[in-house]
């Protein structure tokens, strides 16, 4: 079944807000483009920088980002750079860069190939389990979450075009008609009610498979 969702108001604002911006945006005509090819507006690629692109002058500003890669565990949120960890995703994402280089507007072959992959994380709440999926301004009209007792299917839409799906065979029982999830700004928090009170080790069942050997 189809979990029940709701959408904060802070959600309903910011996705009017971003529609506004978008009818109010002058097409970009040929000649918008300078000579190096990037466009005014353009976001800074590097992680942790929130540098757009205004005109050649840009690029002589020293560009502050992170160098290495982002981990969640276990809660905790930091970059394998810098290592200052916190639990709120919010802190997370104004930690400024620690070092400083050129800013760089053009993804990487290898980074447009990627597939769009949401950072979730998870922890228990009294009878509830809350997993968290990272992708900001989710479309309430494609979002959705399908549960039964002891699996889970998310389908986040999110940040115009992107898509992210979930598919998680859960450790413990839950019961679905008393679970929810909730679309705010930055996250899609999916509210499990447990079936019975003991806890969870992990989100997932682990079953014993081959290729578990491989893992690290
Ligand atoms: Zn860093
Ligand atoms: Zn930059």
């Amino acid at each position: 079944m189809k979990l029940k969702k709701t959408v904060t108001e802070s959600l309903k604002k910011a996705l009017l807000k971003q529609k506004e911006e978008q009818n109010s945006k002058p097409v970009a005509s040929e000649g918008s483009e300078t000579e190096n090819g990037v466009k005014p507006g353009t976001m800074c690629k590097n992680s942790g920088c929130t540098t757009s692109y205004v005109d050649e002058r840009t690029n002589d500003e020293k560009c502050w980002h992170h160098h290495g890669t982002p981990i969640f565990h276990e809660g905790y949120k930091f970059w394998t750079c810098c290592q200052k960890r916190t639990t709120d995703f919010d802190e997370f994402l104004k930690q400024e860069g620690c070092i400083s280089g050129c800013h760089r507007w053009e993804l990487t072959a290898e980074e447009k190939e990627k597939k769009v992959v949401c950072r979730y994380d998870w922890y228990a709440m009294g009878n509830f389990i809350v997993i968290s999926v990272f992708a900001k301004l989710s479309d309430p009209e494609q979002t959705f979450v399908e549960a039964n007792r002891t699996s889970l299917y998310a389908h986040v839409a999110f940040g115009g075009s992107n898509k992210f799906e979930l598919q998680l065979t859960l450790h413990g029982l839950i019961v679905p008609e008393r679970s929810s999830v909730m679309l705010s700004p930055t996250k899609v928090e999916i509210k499990l009610r447990k079936e019975d009170i003991g806890s969870w080790p992990s989100l997932e069942l682990k079953l014993p498979k081959d290729d578990n050997s491989n893992k690290q």
